[in-house]
């Protein structure tokens, strides 16, 4: 599948977190639909393994390593981009951790990751596209929240509130902007390697048991993203949630 026909229609697209799940998912979907897309997270050697495939696929593909809750490095690994390329289109901010526990767990080192990636990391993506986007008067922000943006769960309080505030600024984002497209996307249960990391044993393996049982696949939620960003320039898809038919 190649939508993007046209030069002009091939974006300059930064996704992070694309080492695995919906983040490798999207990398892969956005690549296959003709855009050039620029990989970027911890684990360079899955990046690599994934660069590789894409262009023996014929698609165009990079990768950096990137981690999210480091500014600077965001500002490089952006800046980078902006050197070889001359823009970026779109900044899909996907990466993201999810150790699930009781307030009453006290793993406050967990709180701050959550903070750290999901929140501060996304922030920092944006800090990074903001001036060129604006100067060039155009962009589009795709942020990758949950069905944990809009309902609170027990043992995932600090989650749902780094994904609230992920849809608020988002919102903000959107309304501050008028020449920018802004986008979350909100899945619901999906396949990945989110419940794998991290948490309380217990509420990692009820949410791990759930996915096996009625996730989607990551490719579910990249479909979203590509509709998303297939838009021509003055459609803003602001929400969409994705969520398995039988998730309540
Ligand atoms: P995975 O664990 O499979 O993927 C998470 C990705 O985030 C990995 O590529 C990981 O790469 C990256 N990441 C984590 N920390 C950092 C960091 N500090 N810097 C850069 N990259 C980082 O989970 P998913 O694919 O499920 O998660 C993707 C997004 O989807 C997350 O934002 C998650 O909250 C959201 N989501 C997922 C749902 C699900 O059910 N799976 C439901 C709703 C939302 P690496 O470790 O190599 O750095």
């Amino acid at each position: 599948m190649n939508t993007a026909s046209t030069p002009a229609d091939r974006k300059i697209v930064i996704v992070t977190g694309a080492s695995s799940g919906i983040g490798a998912a999207t990398a892969r979907h956005l690549a296959e639909a003709g855009h050039h897309v620029v990989l970027g997270a911890r684990r360079t050697e899955r990046l690599a393994l994934l660069t590789k495939e894409l262009r023996e696929a014929g698609h165009s593909v990079e990768h950096a390593e990137l981690d999210v809750t480091d500014r600077d490095g965001v500002r490089a690994f952006v800046d980078a981009v902006l050197a070889r390329h001359g823009r970026v289109d779109v900044l899909v901010n996907n990466a993201g951790v999810m150790p699930l526990a009781p307030l009453a767990a006290l793993r406050v080192a967990e709180w701050d990751q959550m903070i750290d990636v999901n929140l501060r990391g996304v922030l920092y993506g944006i800090a990074a596209v903001l001036p060129s986007m604006l100067e060039r008067h155009s962009g589009h922000v795709v942020n990758i929240a949950s069905t944990a943006a809009h309902r609170v769960d027990p043992t995932a309080a600090v989650y749902c509130a780094t994904k609230y505030a992920v849809r608020a600024l988002s919102e903000g984002l959107r309304q501050e902007n008028s020449d920018l497209r802004v986008t979350v996307v909100s899945p619901g249960f999906t396949r990945s390697e989110l419940t794998h990391k991290g948490g309380d044993a217990e509420a990692q393996g009820a949410a791990r048991d759930a996915t096996e049982l009625i996730g989607l696949p990551a490719a579910a939620v990249a479909e979203a993203v590509g509709y998303a960003i297939a838009q021509p320039a003055h459609v803003d898809v602001n929400e969409i949630v994705v969520r398995p038919t039988v998730q309540n």
